[in-house]
């Protein structure tokens, strides 16, 4: 737990300590007194409305976990999301406790017709986690792992973190599909796609789910599995949050030894382009069991040059081999790879100020790393000491490759690694001509991509969000009509209705 969800948890313990047995933690967390007023609030078009100061109370009663109005302490924490640029003031926070408080939040937020977010570990990078005047789901409270060894799955909650998935599953040698930063939500990055060290060799996180649950538009308690409701069990991987509020993913867990192999290593940017050739050949031929994201990187005050992440997860007597050309291919300036805990690497990204640094990001996926493009990222780097620059590949291909591209809703099967372009900078300095400039940046490099990644967007149309979900997109309309036709769940990569 980290220091902002443990003061969270402290205050809202606090409170709970000093309240009679049969008083709702909700109303008192409300303000104090309860709702004192009418709340004004926004509809999913926009349009202001004002909810009835009763109805609002009665929401904050009928709850288990917590509703949270401006002016409360704690509404100040759960309003946030993990991108410091993005700053917005939901009308009300639902902190649900189990399925029966989504249910409520659901049906409340339909009923009046308000905007919603849906919040797991805010890492949306356009802040789609959070809204103006809407109301936010926090399914903060939701976080439990429950892995059955014998059976090799897992049932995570809806609002659980990657590192509490990695946590409970390794300590029975399991492991199954999870992104490379631990305090990522399971639900975001679950039905968006999900990327990771063992992506390669386990497929995506989509790939590894057995079931969702979930709460949809109408307030339905829906199993999507695939001898239940096989359409949205289809839909649910790859489709984002459009159609309800997820509460329990299961997973397929994998049997892999705790120790793997791997860490970081750097070469001067005087050898970038030949080192940006030797990684987009090697990383292409890698077996499985090897994940390399390799790039260019500038940290101001810090490494400028050429930066590669390996993690080797196979038989640990290859795992020297494996990596040997990578450690003979340049002059390393570096070179921490060596035998590691998994959950201690899928730690190692963790962002231990997410507060201090503005971020932005430009991506597209690519299915083959070719000189021209290599030459784009090479000849448009322009190093800056007011930011930090980060050109990375993140390794796909693999397991990925190998489905086909109609048997989820995600589509990009071709992926072998996913271009990302990414930014950051002290908060108090104008972003604007640096956000400008990566832009044109990536504009050069652009063509050589092909889709994106919807987890990863932080700028597009509905035209290319349409596009992007490629030869599913019709499909994903007729789930969208089916399950969700006003739409209320369409902060995400959304799937217009038509119906
Ligand atoms: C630092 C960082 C590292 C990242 N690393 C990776 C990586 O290694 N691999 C990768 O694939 N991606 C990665 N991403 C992208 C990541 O997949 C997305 O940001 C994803 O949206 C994060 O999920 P979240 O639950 O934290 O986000 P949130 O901001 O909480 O949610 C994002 C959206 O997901 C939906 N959502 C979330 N939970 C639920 C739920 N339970 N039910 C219904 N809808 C829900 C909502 O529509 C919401 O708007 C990274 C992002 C960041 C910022």
């Amino acid at each position: 737990m980290n220091r902002r969800r443990f003061m969270q948890s402290a205050v809202s313990a606090a409170i709970a300590a000093s309240l009679p047995a049969n008083r709702s933690l909700g109303a008192i967390l409300s303000g104090s007194g309860g709702v004192n007023a009418d709340v004004n609030a926004i509809t999913g078009d926009g349009a202001e409305v004002t909810l009835q100061r009763a109805a609002v109370k009665e929401l904050g009663d009928a709850l288990r976990g917590n509703l949270l109005l401006p002016g409360h302490e704690a509404y100040e924490e759960a309003r946030r999301v993990l991108n410091p640029s993005i700053d917005r003031h939901p009308a009300l926070i639902v902190q649900p406790k189990g399925i029966a408080d989504v249910k409520d939040a659901v049906d409340f937020a339909r009923e009046s017709n308000l905007l919603v977010a849906v919040k797991c570990g805010g890492h949306s990078p356009s802040g789609k986690s959070t809204c103006d005047g809407g109301m936010m789901i926090d399914l903060s409270l939701l976080r439990s792992t429950r892995v059955d060894p014998g059976r090799r799955i897992a049932n995570v909650s809806g609002g659980s973190w990657l590192g509490d998935m990695d946590h409970d599953t390794m300590k029975f040698g399991l492991v199954t599909t999870a992104g490379t930063v631990s305090h990522t939500g399971v639900g975001g990055l679950t039905l968006g796609g999900g990327f990771g060290r063992l992506a390669r060799r386990f497929g995506l996180a989509v790939d590894n789910v057995l079931g969702v649950e979930l709460v949809t538009a109408d307030g339905r308690f829906v199993r999507a599995y695939p001898d239940e409701n096989p359409d949205l069990y289809w839909g649910v991987r790859g489709g984002g949050g459009n159609f309800g509020v997820a509460t329990n993913f299961k997973f397929r867990l994998h049997p892999m030894q705790r120790e793997v192999f791997g860490g970081d290593i750097g070469f001067p940017m005087s050898e970038a382009r030949r080192m940006l050739r030797f990684y987009a050949e090697f990383s292409t031929q890698a077996p499985d069991e090897l994940y390399l994201d390799g790039g260019l990187v500038s940290i101001p005050g810090g490494f400028s040059g050429v930066y590669m992440h390996a993690c080797y997860s196979g038989d640990k007597r290859n795992a020297e081999k494996v990596i040997a050309p990578l450690r003979a291919a340049g002059t390393p300036l570096f070179d921490t790879i060596g035998p590691m805990d998994y959950v201690a690497m899928q730690r190692s990204g963790d962002i231990s100020d997410p507060r201090a640094r503005g971020t932005y990001m430009k991506s597209g996926f690519t299915a083959e790393i070719s000189s021209g493009m290599i030459d784009a990222i090479v000849d448009g780097w322009q190093e800056h000491p007011d930011r930090g620059m980060y050109v990375i590949w993140q390794h796909a291909g693999g397991a990925i490759n190998r489905i086909a591209a109609d048997a989820t809703a995600f589509a990009h099967r071709y992926v072998t690694h996913d271009t990302l372009f990414l930014m950051d900078w002290a908060v108090d300095i104008d972003p604007a001509p640096h956000i400008k400039w990566l832009r044109e940046y990536f504009a050069t490099v652009e063509p050589f991509t092909s889709g994106f990644y919807t987890n990863d967007v932080m700028e597009s149309s509905q035209t290319m969000v349409n596009r992007n979900y490629q030869g599913n997109y019709e499909r994903l309309v007729e789930l969208k009509n089916r399950y969700d036709p006003t739409n209320l769940f369409r902060l995400n990569a959304n799937i217009t209705p038509t119906a």
